[in-house]
């Protein structure tokens, strides 16, 4: 029909405007590098980036909740609980495959030498313990963060400690958000966005949403919707709507998104250190790191999706190309989410109570990129330090690699932090997370896309994987809430 036209030449108008910001970005960068610019400057320069990260992240926090308790409301707790077991085995399977072949590549390529003393190093940008990305991974773990907030909205319990440690910045977002919806939680919140204050300056880090709380507080919240039947209906209605009116958000934020991403990359070009520093080994670290990532996202995710869905994987990655754009711009996959949504569902036409459902999860906790990195970059760092490796303690960063991934949040180089866990667990020094910051900028980058990729298949597997009980539910609700 016209309107699947004009729908279909909107869609790949989006697409080729944000392919062009990406190159003009690019260009613009290198252009202006010569003129050196003043930290200050720099960060006028990207401010339309900013803005776009700024908009992204505003609508995160109402989408997964709206989201989250739609898409389980509209299934019934079976149905719900397949689905979900069907997710976590997915999240699971894939991470441990990236995080193979990060190990294996690293071990192939060799890239460190063991002259540590000859690389570049940035040591007064960040110290992490072992304490700091502890505590990283409390803040940003799911049960931790849930249990804490009833444990917070019971007591009202303050902590200070979070200022002596830390510097303290809240997101205003966050916590006005959820202050309108019920007075504890939003106290609970406010503690806990507060404790999140950054532990480390990691350059270019933002505050992302503390979404694995929601997650769960929603998923649960859903659930009773979904029981409930009749009475529900109010409920599930506000819900759908309220999500509803996000997504016309996101629609009009996707018509800045091109001049936003255009902004991000330019300015982070023009800040970039210069090229002349990155030693040999870093190159080739990088190298390594570039087709590990490749390796995961053009041939094993979209192999895993052919095997099961028995689709053409390209058409599925076609459609995600604006969310891929985005997460290589933002290199965060919580600010991508909204056009994670927008691309599944009406791109892939995947069903709104799949992508509603696991999307949020996946986004916060399915990191196959930054598994993938975070054990190849151990291992690199261990090459740095003529350490040698045993089998156990390889397979101790396979396993701390995963647990890193899951616990770090979606927001820019957050992995960056969880990887001293990594090298804690096998004695590695963890400042020479310093050896590979001046990377890790872009390295992020490709992580955060890889991520995205994985979420994104990962719903069009368990979309495919449902379908049965998507249709029962169909069967037995007569008119769906959600129309498809
Ligand atoms: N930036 C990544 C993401 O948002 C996380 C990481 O640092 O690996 O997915």
């Amino acid at each position: 029909t016209k309107d699947d036209v004009k729908n279909y030449l909107l869609r790949n108008a989006f697409v080729l405007f944000t392919i062009i910001a990406v190159i003009v970005g690019i260009i613009l960068g290198f252009c202006l590098r010569p003129y050196k610019m003043s930290y200050r400057e720099v960060k006028y320069f990207s401010f339309p980036g900013e803005l776009l990260m700024r908009m992204l992240q505003m609508l995160v926090l109402p989408l997964i909740v709206s989201s989250l308790v739609t898409g389980t409301a509209a299934l019934d707790n079976k149905a719900s609980g397949k689905m979900g077991m069907r997710a976590i085995v997915y999240y699971m399977s894939t991470t441990i495959i990236a995080v193979m072949i990060g190990i294996i590549i690293v071990v192939i390529i060799h890239p460190g030498k063991g002259t540590k003393e000859n690389m570049h190093r940035e040591g007064k940008i960040m110290q992490v313990t072992a304490a700091d990305a502890f505590l990283d991974l409390i803040r940003y773990d799911d049960y931790f963060t849930l249990f804490s907030l009833f444990f917070f909205s019971i007591f009202k319990f303050k902590t200070n400690y979070e200022k002596r440690l830390f510097r303290v910045e809240t997101s205003p977002n966050e916590t006005s958000i959820v202050a309108s919806v019920i007075n504890n939680v939003s106290e609970a919140m406010e503690t806990l966005t507060r404790m999140k204050a950054e532990v480390i300056p990691v350059p270019g880090a933002v505050n992302g949403v503390n979404a694995l709380g929601l997650v769960v507080f929603s998923i649960s919240f859903g659930l009773m919707i979904g029981n409930m039947k009749e009475q529900g209906q109010p409920l599930r209605l506000f819900f759908d709507s309220l999500n509803e009116a996000i997504m016309r958000l996101v629609a009009l934020i996707m018509w800045y998104a091109p001049l936003g991403i255009l902004f991000l990359i330019a300015g982070k070009i023009v800040e970039m250190e210069d090229m002349g520093v990155i030693g040999g080994q870093l190159a080739m670290y990088t190298v390594t790191v570039i087709i590990g990532l490749l390796i995961h996202a053009i041939i094993v995710l979209p192999l895993l999706y052919f095997l099961i869905v028995r689709k053409n994987p390209w058409v599925f990655i076609g459609g995600l190309l604006q969310a891929l754009i985005t997460a290589l711009g933002t290199s965060s996959s919580s600010a991508t989410l909204p056009i994670t949504f927008k691309c599944l569902e009406e791109n892939n036409g995947v069903d709104k109570r799949v992508t509603r459902f696991v999307l949020p999860v996946g986004a916060t906790i399915n990191m196959d990129g930054t598994a993938l990195y975070e054990a190849l970059a151990a291992i690199f760092i261990a090459q740095v330090n003529n350490f040698e490796l045993n089998f156990g303690q390889i397979i101790t960063i396979s396993i701390t690699a995963t647990a890193a991934s899951i616990g770090a949040a979606g927001i820019p180089q957050a992995g960056l932090v969880t990887m001293v866990i990594v090298l804690t667990s096998v004695g590695l020094p963890t400042e020479d997370i310093t050896l590979i910051i001046a990377v890790d900028w872009f390295l992020d980058r490709l992580r955060t896309t890889t991520n995205v990729l994985g979420d994104s298949i990962g719903a069009g597997i368990v979309e495919h994987l449902s379908r049965h009980e998507l249709k029962n539910r169909d069967a037995e609700m007569g008119n769906s809430v959600i129309e498809e």
